[in-house]
């Protein structure tokens, strides 16, 4: 077990680095972060701030000497500093599953091998490969790179054989997944965590909501039969044993026709799973910091119904938000990321609304959402009723 006191060394300062060294530094943990931004969220909390290339020789051999453990708020981080990291102290998750995690390719493949639920897809990673692939998967379909995408990025509607060349010729034929679009009821993830023992805490699952290709909203618990679930649950809690995961792992699912089917995971906490900080016993990020320093695991139970609201730069269009129409409210929890530049589509912080009972929460997060001008009223409505797929 690595004691408080000890030092933890994190690649990269975004916002879920930025709430990894909060838990760990209320644990009592130093923190040193290695992000090139000289503004990275996570330095204004971390002990020590290395503000270079995540390759950079002598950052890492810093990590090396005075971390008891070291892990990655990305899944891009690059595998080769992580490898070399991991001769010389402890790396956690490890790198085979997180290079599961950042290729939709490896990751459909293990989804397939071990018998998880997906839907039709195709792998293209030449021009020969398009006319399987257009015979295997069902028109309209998405295109995504295999890696690097993230938040809707890397993705193209496609809805002819042109469509798909032009799509595959215009990202430089890097590999891709062709998937067919699916008639999403909606969508949910899991988020747990696996210690080193092999013990697993799995937080409640979220049901998510999504605003051109970005995380809108997360409803905690989902407003889902409690059979589907408890096998939700369950599919993450294999998925994490078959990786032999250790970390914090988040599984994205789709419910298509009343069943699940896998869409993709994360080798890290989730955007989802903010909510965990306010709503439940213990939050992923504690528990991420419990994982590394092989801690038994905290309580995941949750202990109110939450509903969180991602703040996305394009609410400071017209200058600062209207905090007080959050603070205002007693249930609302609100988390700055302390990013300096607002941009359209840049996740700029959250609110969690945490209310009983659960319409509650919901009903106060939607005047919230209202008040800051997030969104539109037709998301409002269909958030209230609880019918998605758009
Ligand atoms: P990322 O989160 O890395 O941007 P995802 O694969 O999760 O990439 O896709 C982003 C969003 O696009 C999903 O949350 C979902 O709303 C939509 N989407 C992705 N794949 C499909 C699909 N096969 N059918 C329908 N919608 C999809
Ligand atoms: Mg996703």
């Amino acid at each position: 077990m690595i004691l408080p006191g000890a030092t933890l060394g994190l690649l990269g300062g975004g916002q879920l680095g930025r709430m990894f060294t909060v838990a760990a530094r209320t644990l009592g943990y130093r923190v040193t972060v290695v992000d090139p931004d000289p503004h990275a969220p996570a330095a204004e909390f971390a002990t020590r701030h290395l503000a270079t290339a995540y390759t950079d020789a002598a950052a890492l051999d810093e990590l090396a000497r005075t971390c008891a453990a070291v892990t990655t708020e990305f899944e891009n981080a690059p595998a080769a500093a992580l490898d070399a990291l991991a001769h010389r102290t402890v790396v956690r998750p490890g790198g085979a599953s997180v290079a599961v995690a950042q290729d939709r390719r490896r990751e459909k493949e293990f989804f397939s091998a071990n018998r998880f639920p997906v839907g039709a897809h195709a792998f293209i990673e030449s021009m020969a490969d398009i006319d399987a692939a257009m015979k295997r998967v069902p028109l309209p379909a998405i295109l995504k790179t295999a890696r690097f995408g993230y938040d809707g990025k890397g993705q193209a509607r496609i809805h002819n054989r042109a469509a798909l060349e032009a799509a595959f010729r215009q990202w430089k034929e890097v590999p891709c997944v062709l998937e067919e679009m699916l008639e999403l009821e909606l969508e949910i993830s899991v988020v747990l965590a696996r210690g080193g023992d092999g013990a697993i805490a799995v937080f409640p699952v979220a049901e998510n909501s999504h605003a051109r290709g970005i995380l809108d909203v997360a409803i905690a618990p989902a407003r889902i039969p409690a059979a589907l679930a408890a096998e939700a649950t369950s599919l993450a809690t294999r998925i994490a044993q078959g990786l032999d995961y250790e970390g914090v792992l988040a599984v994205e699912m789709f419910v298509v026709k009343g069943r699940l089917l896998m869409n993709e995971i994360a080798p890290r906490p989730h955007n989802s799973g903010h909510y965990t900080i306010d709503a439940c016993r213990t939050s992923q990020f504690e528990q991420q910091v419990r994982v590394l320093c092989g801690l038994p695991l905290g309580d995941p139970s949750q202990h109110t119904p939450a509903v969180m609201l991602n703040l996305l730069g394009d609410i400071w269009g017209g200058g600062e938000p209207d905090w007080e129409a959050v603070l205002a409210h007693p249930g609302a929890h609100l988390h700055l990321y302390g990013k300096r530049e607002a941009r359209p589509g840049r996740k700029m912080g959250h609110v969690t609304v945490c209310e009983e009972p659960a319409a509650r929460a919901l009903e106060v997060a939607l005047r919230i959402r209202d008040a800051l001008g997030i969104g539109t009223q037709d998301e409002s409505t269909a958030l209230a009723a609880g019918v998605q797929g758009r």
